[in-house]
């Protein structure tokens, strides 16, 4: 329990990764503040399961003002924001010459400003308290690219940049900065844009799961989200205070070939 005292905000937690991030964290003991979107009862579920300290905050990730609130809000009710992980983030895949501009939009705003901006209001409190952990869920796309995921890409290589930059401007502050990049983790998000890669390149669904999206992955499994979860935990202790402006890989070896 070594994170007892300490508040988590957890951008994207109401599924997947960011759902077990929020779980391993809260495991630790810290109070936790899951956010995402979803339907009341299950979120509500989620809430009660990660313990009295969990709270939800229903911030809009395209929405600069609502992530400010978020922090505010956070603040104001538990007095402090020590771990932010950002890693809401959803996909569409198609050629760049056919991807709706509103789709692109919404990738680099979900992924990309939101991080900027919510690492842009909880870092004074980090700062200032002289303690913080800051990571963001990248990806293999993090990395290496695919085709037909001109945005996505572009956004998480973003993420890889900003952690880099965020961790030097931090770096004699007791706050460190970094990414944790899965390659394929099975989660709803993997799950949906299956129809989208079947359509796209002409595949059925198995041709998608083996020759597409583990193709890349040597280890031919997919990852767990909760082996990403657990590299997110060990970030936060004592003994990961020179880890910083690092994007650390879980891909089963994907990045290495
Ligand atoms: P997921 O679809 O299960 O979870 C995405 C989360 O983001 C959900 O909680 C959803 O409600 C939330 N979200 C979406 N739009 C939002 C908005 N406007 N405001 C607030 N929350 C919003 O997907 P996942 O696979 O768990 O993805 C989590 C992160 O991991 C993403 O950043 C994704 O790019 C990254 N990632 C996933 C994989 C993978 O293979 N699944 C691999 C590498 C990186």
């Amino acid at each position: 329990m070594f994170l007892k005292g300490r508040t988590a905000i957890v951008t994207g937690s109401t599924s997947g990764i960011g759902l077990a991030y929020a779980r391993a964290l809260a495991a630790e003991g810290a109070a936790v503040v899951i956010n995402g979107l979803g339907d009341a009862q299950a979120i509500e579920a989620i809430r009660a399961e990660l313990g009295d300290g969990a709270r939800y905050d229903a911030a809009d990730m395209t929405r600069p003002d609502e992530i400010a609130a978020m922090v505010a809000r956070t603040l104001a009710a538990t007095g402090s924001v020590d771990i932010v992980v950002n890693n809401a983030g959803i996909q569409h895949v198609a050629p760049i010459a056919e991807f709706p501009v509103e789709r692109y939009d919404a990738v680099i705003a979900i992924i990309m400003s939101s991080a900027w901006h919510l690492i842009r209001a909880a870092l004074p409190h980090m700062r200032a308290q002289g303690w913080g952990r800051i990571i963001s869920t990248g990806s293999a796309h993090s990395l290496v690219a695919s085709p037909n995921k001109s945005a996505y890409v572009m956004a998480k290589h973003a993420i890889a940049g900003l952690t880099k930059t965020v961790a030097l401007e931090c770096a004699t502050d007791g706050v460190t900065c970094n990414v944790v990049s899965p390659g394929y983790v099975w989660t709803p998000l993997v799950e949906s844009q299956i129809p989208d890669t079947m359509r796209a390149r002409g595949l059925t669904r198995e041709q998608v799961m083996n020759d597409v999206l583990l193709a890349a992955q040597p280890t031919k499994r997919f990852v767990t989200p909760e082996e990403v979860a657990a590299l997110a935990v060990f970030l936060c202790r004592e003994e990961a205070r020179s880890i910083t402006g690092a994007n650390l890989a879980v891909d089963g070896g994907w990045t290495a070939a």
